[in-house]
């Protein structure tokens, strides 16, 4: 069975590629430069090389406050690419698994998004991530769309390895403390997208549509960098106190949602499939950073 993963160079894509697939399983991860996946032509050809029983999209342009001054390129790879993508799964029927994003959500809500709560995008990144949904949903019945956030890993850059560059760097550090969202591990990511690519390859009734995907609990970006800098603590790495500030003080060229937190009740119940805490999704990733916390010396 070949899977063909797009974005394979990327945080969710690495470990898409690093995960334990059952026997017989080949995962292909052609990079950027071996496909452009906003070039419909060579994405034919891809699709056209061998059976693929699925693909899963981890590609996208994710450089959120960019992309407020390059809209055209976010759209191009987040809306049209997903449409071609669509178009060509469903022409050769097989399923397409597409990763979105809680910025497709406005953030006013009280506790949890659900699914079919309306999108009110607030950003470029956000607005033409919704129009790649949309394009997946038209273009492919077959389709799975896992909604992510605040993914991070061992790779490239994002949240955990900024603090843990900033805590080694300097005496204090300020992180906003009024965005609350759901910390998620491109590993735990991986292995949902994997399970629901393969159920989807092999069971044409298996269930379609829009799904979140994301580690238990929630937190905010300031709750979050307190943990990571006390995993790092804990682990021998210096100890900077991290204090609170609003959003307001801190501007950046996108708007965030106030509240992104992610309800992943209908992924359970479609798919079996429940996210640890993101806790301990942030211990793995630091324990693969900097190593396990030491075992207290015996008395
Ligand atoms: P990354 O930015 O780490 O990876 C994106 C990948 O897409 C990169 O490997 C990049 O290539 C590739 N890519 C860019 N342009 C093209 C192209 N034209 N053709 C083929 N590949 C291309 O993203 P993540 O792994 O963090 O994100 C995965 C998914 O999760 C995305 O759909 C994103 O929108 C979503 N998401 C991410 C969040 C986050 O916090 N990161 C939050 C919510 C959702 P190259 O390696 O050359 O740069």
């Amino acid at each position: 069975m070949d899977i063909l993963v797009l974005g394979g160079a990327g945080q969710v894509g690495t470990e898409l590629r690093a995960a334990v697939w059952p026997a017989g399983v080949r995962v292909h991860a052609p990079d950027r430069a071996a496909l452009d996946i906003t070039d419909a032509d060579a994405v034919a050809g891809l699709m056209a090389e061998r059976p693929w029983a699925a693909a899963i999209n981890a590609a996208a342009y994710t450089a959120v406050d960019r992309a407020e001054s390059e809209p055209v390129a976010a759209w191009r790879l987040n809306a049209l690419a997903p449409a071609i993508l669509a178009a060509e799964t469903a022409r050769h029927g097989i399923p397409l698994v597409h990763v979105s994003t809680d910025y497709v959500f406005a953030g006013d809500r009280e506790g949890a998004y659900r699914p079919d709560d309306a999108i009110a995008p607030r950003s470029v990144y956000g607005a033409s991530k919704a129009g790649g949904e949309l394009a997946v949903r038209v273009g492919n019945p077959r389709h799975a769309i896992l909604r992510t956030a605040w993914v991070v890993s061992p790779h490239r850059g994002n949240f955990v390895r900024t603090m843990l560059r900033l805590a080694a760097e300097r005496d204090a550090l300020t992180v906003v403390d009024d965005q609350h969202g759901c910390p998620t591990s491109a590993a735990d990511l991986a292995e949902a997208l994997a399970t629901v690519a393969l159920r989807m390859a092999g069971d044409p009734g298996a269930p379609a549509g829009t799904f979140h995907c994301v580690n238990a609990g929630a937190t905010t970006w300031c709750g979050f960098a307190k943990a990571i800098v006390a995993g790092s603590v804990a682990r021998g790495g210096r100890d900077v106190p991290v204090s609170g500030i609003p959003t307001s003080a801190y501007p950046t060229p996108a708007r965030r949602p106030a509240n992104s937190q992610l309800s992943t009740e209908s992924l359970t119940a479609a798919y079996g499939i429940a996210p640890r805490p993101w806790q301990a999704a942030l211990d793995t990733i630091l324990d693969r950073l900097i190593g396990p916390v030491p075992a207290e010396a015996p008395r």
